[in-house]
Parts: structure tokens; C-alpha cells; sequence
């Protein structure tokens, strides 16, 4: 068939992958002048994957397609993006977010090392082992780096024959015939159309504003006190850093930087707005971080990158088909992951019009 891809994040850049493979004719758009879009949510240094879940333990049990899925896109690029550092989980208070993902890691049968708060911290002495209860150390999962996967994927694709569209913005979609609208007016019809346009999508399909909501979220890159540099460098991701600020961590390997996120940072906005980071909005964020991190205020603010990523309610992946189109978004903050067993289903779902099948595969039911 003859299928357009809308959206070049880690979402269409797999589809595109996965199409291709399967023998279909393939376009893929990007509103971007270059691959990967730094304001979309696939365009930052690194993004965690990980086998704890905290509740939705059906994404738990989806990880091990999604690990595969990563292996195979490996093969095909010849190297791989990925540093499996493990991950490390911490909790403050009994049933904060830290808790919840051990409790995942007992359902799922997965193991790990157990340290109770001093001797986390004689392992990790960024921690304040008197704001702990106890951290714990699985040794799967670690951290994937989406810029990289992007460049290499861009150059994969056009050496087998898809077509990319960089600086090529979609206007407008007419989904029973198939046709795009290009902001200068060209129009190009398909047989199939993949909209995975992460934050921007309700400016192409507003319906599904009922079911997607878009968020403004920043992260910011740290200098860390010299003396803990190479603890850092060695350090695991961190998973949740327990308490009540939804915080992970991504550590400075393989040449990317340190980097604090915190999901009680997000708000309500359309895409393209507030892009410019705040004054004093890296400080913001640095310090949600003590507890359970000592020393916090010795930590440098480097650099903020803002983001735009979008949520559902139930915070499950979503697609819905409309026409000749399918709208595909896996999000509410945990899709980087699954990126690549995301494109190889919905290819397959494209291709087989099992769009049932599809959607219970990405609400991992
Ligand atoms: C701060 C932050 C931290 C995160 N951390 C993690 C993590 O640690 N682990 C994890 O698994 N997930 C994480 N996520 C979630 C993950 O990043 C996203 O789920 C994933 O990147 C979404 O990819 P996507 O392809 O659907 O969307 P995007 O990456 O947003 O891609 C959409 C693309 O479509 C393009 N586009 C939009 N409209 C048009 C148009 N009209 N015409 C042409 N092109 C268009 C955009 O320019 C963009 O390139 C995080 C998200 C954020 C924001």
C-alpha cells in the first residue's frame, strides 16, 4: 500500500521503519526543518526504560516485547543506543510513587537488590540517607537516547527507499479520501495515513481532543559537586526518587548530561506555547529534588529543555481510526520505551486492519 506517516517522533519513525519492511510504499512528514524535532518529545539526549511499573502492570509484562522490538531496530542499524545501567528506585514515605514500583517489581517477579537508607547511600552519596526509607536496584532497563535513534533511523529509512519529508508541515487532513494538505498548498493522496503527531495532533484532528490533553512540561541538565562527578557517571537511572514529586533522574552516560525531570512540573498548554524556559525554572526544578538529594543547592543549573507531550485520562496508550487514517499516540510520559514495538504494531495493525487488536495492545490489556 501506499501510506503516509505524520510525525517524525520515535511513534512515526518506527511505523515508517516497520511499513517499510513489511513492503509498503512509504512517506513520512515532518513539520521540523531537521530530524528530530527538538520541542517534540522524542528530540532529548535520553529517556528511561525500565521494567518497574507502579500500577498498570500489563505495560510491565508488554516490556519484554518492547526490549525485543529495541534488539531488532539494533540489528538493523548496526549499533545501538542504548546503555542498560540499570535502575534504581528510592522512597521517603510509606506508599509514595518509589514504594509503588517495588510493589510492580514483586508482581512482575522481578528481582532486585534491597539497601536499606545508609547503606544506599554509602553506595549512592548523592542521597540523604536520613530522607530515605530504602532504595533498591534492578539490574534490567536503563537509558535509550532518542536524538541519536532519530539521526541513525532518518538515515536507515531513506537508504531503504522511504521517502522523508523534513520542513513538510501538514495542514489539513481529508480522512475518507486519504488526501494531505501540505502548508503550501500541495496535496498528496495515500492509501493509508499514520498520524503520530505526539502534542500537535488536535491542530490536525481536534476530535480527539476528548480523549488527549497536552502538556507543557521542562526537564533541566545539571553540574554536579565535583567530588560526586564520577559517582554520577556511574550512576543508574533512577526511576522515582520517591515523595511526592513524580522525579526521575537520567545519569551522565556515554557522553549525554545529567538530567532532572519531575512529572508535578507539568501544566495544562497547547504545544507551541511558553517554549522559552522560565527565569529561575531550572532552579525550580533542581530543588524539588531535596530532599531526598544532599547538597542540592551545589548543583549547577547547565541548561532547561521544554517539552510538549500529551496525556489521557487513564494515562494508557491510545489510537483511534477515522477513515482512511489511523491516529496513534503512545504518551502520558512513558512511551519512548515501548517506541519501537509501538511502530512494528501499529504497522501491523495498518496492514491487517485490526484496529481492536491494536488498541488492546497499546492499552496493554
Ligand atoms: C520530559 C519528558 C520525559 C519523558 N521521559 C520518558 C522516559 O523516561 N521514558 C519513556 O518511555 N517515555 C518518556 N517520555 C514520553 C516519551 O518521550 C513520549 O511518549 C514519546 O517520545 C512520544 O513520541 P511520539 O512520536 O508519539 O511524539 P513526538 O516525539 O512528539 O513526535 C511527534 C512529531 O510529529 C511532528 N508533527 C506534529 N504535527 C505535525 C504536522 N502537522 N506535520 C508534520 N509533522 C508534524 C512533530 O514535529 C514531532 O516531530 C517522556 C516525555 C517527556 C515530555
Amino acid at each position: 500500500m501506499k501510506i503516509a506517516v505524520v510525525g517524525a517522533g520515535i511513534a512515526g519513525l518506527s511505523t515508517a521503519w516497520s511499513l517499510n519492511k513489511r513492503g509498503h510504499e512509504v512517506t513520512l512528514f515532518e513539520q521540523a526543518p531537521r530530524i528530530p524535532n527538538p520541542y517534540a518529545a522524542s528530540g532529548d539526549q535520553h529517556r528511561i526504560i525500565r521494567r518497574a511499573y507502579a500500577g498498570a502492570d500489563g505495560y510491565a509484562r508488554t516490556i519484554s516485547e518492547a526490549f525485543e522490538a529495541w534488539d531488532e531496530l539494533w540489528a538493523d542499524l548496526g549499533t545501538r543506543h542504548y546503555t542498560p545501567c540499570g535502575t534504581l528506585g528510592v522512597s521517603q514515605s510509606p506508599d509514595d510513587e518509589g514504594d509503588a514500583y517495588l510493589k510492580g517489581l514483586d508482581r512482575a517477579g522481578s528481582p532486585y537488590e534491597l539497601y536499606e537508607a545508609a547503606e544506599a547511600a554509602r553506595r549512592y552519596p548523592f542521597l540523604d540517607a536520613k530522607a530515605i526509607r530504602y532504595a533498591y536496584l534492578n539490574h534490567e532497563g536503563g537509558a535509550l537516547f532518542p536524538a541519536r535513534i532519530a539521526v541513525d533511523l532518518v538515515r536507515l529509512l531513506r537508504e531503504r527507499g522511504v521517502v522523508i519529508r523534513e520542513g513538510a508541515a501538514i495542514a489539513a487532513i481529508d480522512a475518507d479520501a486519504g488526501r494531505l494538505v501540505l502548508a503550501d498548498g500541495e496535496q498528496k493522496s495515500f492509501d493509508r495515513i499514520v498520524v503520530s503527531a505526539g502534542a500537535w495532533v488536535l491542530k490536525l484532528l481536534p476530535e480527539l481532543a476528548e480523549a488527549l490533553a497536552t502538556y507543557r512540561t521542562a526537564v533541566v541538565y545539571l553540574d554536579p559537586p565535583e567530588d560526586l562527578k564520577e559517582i554520577w557517571q556511574a550512576a543508574p537511572v533512577i526511576v522515582d526518587v520517591g515523595g511526592t514529586i513524580d522525579g526521575y533522574v537520567l545519569p551522565p552516560v556515554d557522553g549525554t548530561g545529567l538530567k532532572f525531570g519531575a512529572g508535578i512540573h507539568k501544566r495544562p498548554h497547547r504545544p507551541d506555547e511558553a517554549r522559552e524556559p522560565r527565569s529561575g525554572e531550572g532552579e525550580q526544578i533542581r530543588d524539588y529534588f531535596s530532599p531526598p538529594f544532599a547538597r542540592i543547592p551545589e548543583y549547577r543549573v547547565d541548561r532547561v529543555v521544554t517539552c510538549a507531550y500529551t496525556f489521557t485520562a487513564d494515562r494508557r496508550f491510545f489510537s483511534k481510526q477515522i477513515g482512511r487514517v489511523t491516529a496513534v499516540s503512545a504518551c502520558s510520559g512513558h512511551g519512548y520505551k515501548f517506541g519501537a514495538a509501538v511502530g512494528r504494531r501499529v504497522a501491523a495493525g495498518v496492514e491487517s486492519g485490526d484496529q481492536v487488536g491494536l488498541l488492546r495492545w497499546l492499552r496493554a490489556e
